[in-house]
This record gives C-alpha cells, structure tokens and sequence, in this order.
C-alpha cells in the first residue's frame, strides 16, 4: 500500500468525504476514484481472527457459520431443539458438525441455565468433556 493510498485510508477512518479528501489528497483524484482506491485497499487487506487463527478478506467465515447457526437456533424451545440434539448427539467430528454442537451446547448452558452434567447426559458425553468445550469457546 502506498503513502497516498495510506493517507487516503486514515482520512475516511476520520470520516472525511469522498469530496474533502479528494480536495486535500489531490485535486487530480476525482471523489469517484478516491472511492475505488479505498475499496481497492479494503479488497487486499487481510484482518485475523483471533479466535479461529485465520486471515480473511472480509468477514471471518468460521464465525459467519456460527453467527447463521446461532441465528437458526436461537428462538427455538428445548422441545424444538430434540432433532438437533438428536442429530448433534451422534459421533461425529466434522468441522461443521462440532461448530454446530458447541454452540447448542452454549445456548443449553446460557439460555436454559443447564447444568454440565445435564448437557452431558442430553448430548451423551462426558460432562467434562462438556464443560472444556463451554470455556474454551467462550469468547463466540
Ligand atoms: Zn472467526
């Protein structure tokens, strides 16, 4: 990234319009190209996510699938939930199938106010086992 495109960066993060910065950067740089440069520099720069230790371009998609699933799951009862239960109950160490149980295990755990031995025995497993997934996921 160059020093222009940089200065550009920080004046939109300043909240500057299209307009103003192109009138302080250059008179040259229409507000039109101002604006492709700065979706241009978005496009190619990478964030992190910490938690699932991957670069991305524009959102995490590891955190994008817990968002939808929460999302899919969230108003549903206990009694609504027992397909999923069922289903996530079953052994199976797919990525997308493990993302899926720890988050029922927290929307057990936080809405319902389960206990870990009761998690354990719904999901079939170890309670301890149950309560290592809740803390290390805790930060979702
Ligand atoms: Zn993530």
């Amino acid at each position: 990234m160059n020093r222009r495109t940089k200065k550009i960066l920080k004046l939109k993060e300043q909240k500057y319009t299209l307009e103003e910065i192109s009138n302080m950067v250059s008179p040259v740089l229409t507000p039109e190209r101002i604006r492709q440069i700065i979706n241009k520099a978005n496009e190619d720069s990478l964030s992190f996510c910490i938690k699932h230790k991957i670069a991305f371009k524009k959102s995490c998609p590891i955190c994008n699938l817990e968002k939808t699933y929460y999302l899919s799951i969230k108003n549903l009862s206990f009694e609504e939930l027992s397909d999923e239960i069922e289903r996530l109950s079953k052994y199976d160490r797919t990525k997308e199938t493990v993302l899926q149980r720890d988050i029922l295990i927290r929307r057990l755990r936080d809405d319902f106010g389960f206990s870990f031995n009761k998690i354990g025995k719904i999901l079939q497993r170890d309670h301890t086992t149950i309560l290592w997934i809740y803390h290390s996921k805790k930060n979702i």
